[in-house]
């Protein structure tokens, strides 16, 4: 365990596989005190929670839906309340639906999306930009499809990762004078269950790649760990390709 993060509290959406599950090892294992939000996985996120802990880290698990803008509000409201301070967020959590636009978009999947990917990104970003300090971290985890969709069946998708993107870059100028840094993380295919390295469309994914293959949640986390990290103090307003090559 290195100490890069000590002292750090650390939310991460969505934090009980996956990506988010990745990204809380990783802090915690710098140092940070880590609190992970899930919605229905609570299996999942106590077992995140039991290995951080069994490695000598610090954690907890809190259950909130993203699609929720009052759980939303809740979740930050309580990280305070426990820690005092919110130093660093991550927003993960997210879904991801496919269907094309004439024939199987309908309104309940594209406000699902639009909620969990996009007005709880907003909605936590606002709740934290309050209470953060200076040195505050904000990370979100786009996606490689917000600038290139590729595959026909994505655009909901790809829009809200998108306007995460034009989100982070504006609010990266509101909070620059409290010294508050602001990212997304523009992730490739990943192996995780929202997409297996298994699936039928995992081959085309991979050969869209320059390295040819499907990426790590770990490769994703060590990233967003050097955006969260004092290293990346002068980084802010960026969108941080991580994705093997698919944007090349
Ligand atoms: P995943 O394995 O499906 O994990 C998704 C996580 O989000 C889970 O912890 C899940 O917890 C949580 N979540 C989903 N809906 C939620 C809700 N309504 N409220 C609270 N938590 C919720 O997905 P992943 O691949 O790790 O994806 C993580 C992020 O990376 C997402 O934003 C995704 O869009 C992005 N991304 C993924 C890839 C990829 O190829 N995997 C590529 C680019 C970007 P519960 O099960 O408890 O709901």
């Amino acid at each position: 365990m290195s100490n890069t993060l000590k002292g750090k509290i650390a939310l991460i959406t969505g934090g009980s596989r996956g990506i988010g599950a990745a990204t809380a090892r990783q802090l915690a294992s710098e140092g940070a005190t880590v609190v992970i939000s899930y919605s229905n996985s609570e299996g999942q996120a106590n077992d995140v929670v039991a290995a951080i802990e069994a490695s000598g880290g610090k954690a907890v698990a809190l259950k909130a839906d993203q699609a929720n803008a009052a759980e939303v509000k809740a979740l930050i409201a309580d990280v305070v309340k426990r820690y005092g301070k919110l130093d660093i967020l991550v927003n993960n959590a997210g879904v991801f639906e496919t269907g094309t636009v004439a024939e199987t978009v309908d309104d309940a999947g594209f406000d699902r999306q639009l909620r969990v990917n996009y007005e709880a990104v907003v909605t936590a970003i606002r709740e934290a930009s309050r209470v953060m300090g200076d040195g505050g971290r904000i990370i979100s985890v786009s996606s490689a499809l917000a600038l290139r969709s590729t595959w026909p069946g994505v655009a909901d998708y790809s829009a809200t990762k998108r306007a995460i993107e034009g989100y982070t870059k504006g609010v990266a100028r509101d909070l620059g004078a409290k010294g508050i840094t602001v990212n997304a993380i523009g992730a490739g295919s990943t192996n995780t269950e929202m997409n297996p390295d298994t699936s039928p469309f995992a081959e085309a994914q991979a050969a869209a790649t320059a390295l040819g293959r499907f990426g790590r949640p770990e490769e994703i986390a060590s990233v967003i760990g050097f955006i969260a990290s004092p290293a990346a103090s002068f980084v802010t307003g960026a969108i941080i390709p991580v994705d093997g090559g698919y944007s090349a």
